[in-house]
């Protein structure tokens, strides 16, 4: 892609084949750029990216490994004010080492793999172990993207956002961004959401962006061994009294802070959750993820309840015009009463709605609590 132009109707793409040096252009309704952190799309489009970059190169070591050692299966970070290191067991028979370079050092210092070996010496690792097969350098970013749209062109992914690898999030973060966009844009082009739809995904993705940008800061700092006794203190303190388990920030599933929801927010609130994923059963007898029970479209869920039930005529309407399904669930122990039922057999759906007073929820296509009956079912404006 060299070039994006836009106007009222839709957006043109210049493409030059690297290969041949065709050019070509594109005429689509709307653009995605997710060209990474140096997103060419983002500067066609005049957005800047703001924040900062931590002027500490770090070398990322790939290697296959040749043998088994103690723990090669453990992420490990090994803290260290100096030379901090991390140490990642990949897939397929792969390892990773990252280490920050000293001040006096450059990717210059290290031009082949045999000056990157006394660096994996120094940690035990030997030709025994691992083939080096290849080695890059990187510098940690917290950078986000003035604006995530212009227009007809989004940005998404590592170009709208940049975060330190510590939380492993990067990636989750952009593949959370394409899902968003992605349920949104399909339903805008078939014309059964209005254009207006586009505008939540920033509001909904830039603040779960920023808040796993701020954890793999934190983590870095836990790593480089910098967080003062307070805040190392503060950082373990399990909240007490919650309607919501504590669980780690890192495999907790993400919450809305705000967009195409209705109703209170907060630890009480069922809105903006997501919905739990147990196995769950339909009413011919299958058993399968909730998620695929539950299809790709807007459902309502009633606890032992038909949720239409709990909707005047008007909100009723107003779900019908947006596809949704109406799902009652029923425990395990009882018998199904009608084709749009599911079966909580792993005993979670239920329980998790009545943890916080619901009857009914309405889900979103991305499985996120929109509104709950406590709160009004009415469709979110
Ligand atoms: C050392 C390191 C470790 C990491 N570890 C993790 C981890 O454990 N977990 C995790 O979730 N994330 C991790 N990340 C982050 C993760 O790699 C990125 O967040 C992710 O790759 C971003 O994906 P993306 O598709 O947005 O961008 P990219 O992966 O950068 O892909 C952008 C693509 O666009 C192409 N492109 C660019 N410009 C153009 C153009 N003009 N025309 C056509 N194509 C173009 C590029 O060639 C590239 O293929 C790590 C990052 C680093 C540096």
């Amino acid at each position: 892609m060299t070039r994006v132009d836009q106007d009222a109707d839709g957006v043109t793409l210049t493409a030059k084949d690297t290969a041949t040096g065709e050019v070509s252009t594109v005429r689509a309704r709307y653009a995605i750029g997710a060209d990474g952190g140096s997103s060419s799309t983002r500067a066609a489009v005049d957005c800047s990216l703001l924040g900062d970059t931590n002027d500490v190169t770090w070398i990322v070591i790939d290697c296959k490994v040749k043998r088994w050692w103690p723990d090669r299966d453990f992420l490990t970070f090994w803290s260290d004010k100096e030379r901090p290191v991390v140490d990642i067991a990949l897939s397929a028979g792969n390892h990773r080492w990252e280490i920050p370079l000293k001040p006096d050092e450059t990717p210059a210092n290290y031009p082949t793999s045999a000056e990157v070996w006394p660096l994996l010496k120094a940690l035990g690792v030997t030709e025994r172990d691992v083939d080096i097969h290849q080695h890059a350098f990187y510098r940690h970013h917290v950078r986000m993207a003035d604006t995530w749209r212009r227009g007809r062109v989004f940005l998404a992914g590592d170009a709208a956002h940049l975060m330190p690898p510590w939380a492993g999030a990067g990636m989750q973060t952009g593949m959370r961004d394409a899902h968003n966009l992605g349920w949104k844009l399909a339903r805008v082009i078939t014309g059964e959401l209005p254009e207006s739809w586009l505008d939540t995904y920033e509001a909904e993705r830039r603040p779960n962006a920023a808040f796993y940008t701020g954890l793999a800061v934190q983590l870095g700092r836990v790593i480089k061994q910098e967080l003062s006794e307070e805040e190392q203190a503060a950082m373990n303190a399990v909240p007490q009294d919650t309607v919501t388990p504590f669980e780690p920030p890192l495999i907790a599933p993400p919450v809305l802070e705000g967009g195409w929801i209705r109703g209170p927010l907060g630890d009480a609130s069922i809105v903006g959750r997501m919905i739990p994923q147990p196995i769950a059963g339909d009413t011919v007898g299958r058993m399968g993820r909730l998620d695929d029970l539950l299809g790709s479209g807007f459902v309502l869920l009633g606890a032992d309840v038909d949720p239409a039930a709990l909707l005047t005529e008007q909100e009723k309407s107003a779900w019908d015009a947006l596809g949704a399904r109406y799902v009652a669930v029923r425990p395990k122990t009882a018998y199904t009463q009608g084709p749009d039922e599911l079966v909580d057999l792993d005993d979670v759906i239920l329980p998790w709605l009545s943890r916080y007073g619901v009857r009914a929820v309405a889900l979103r296509p991305d499985k996120f609590v929109a509104a709950a009956d406590v709160s009004g079912l009415a469709v979110p404006a």
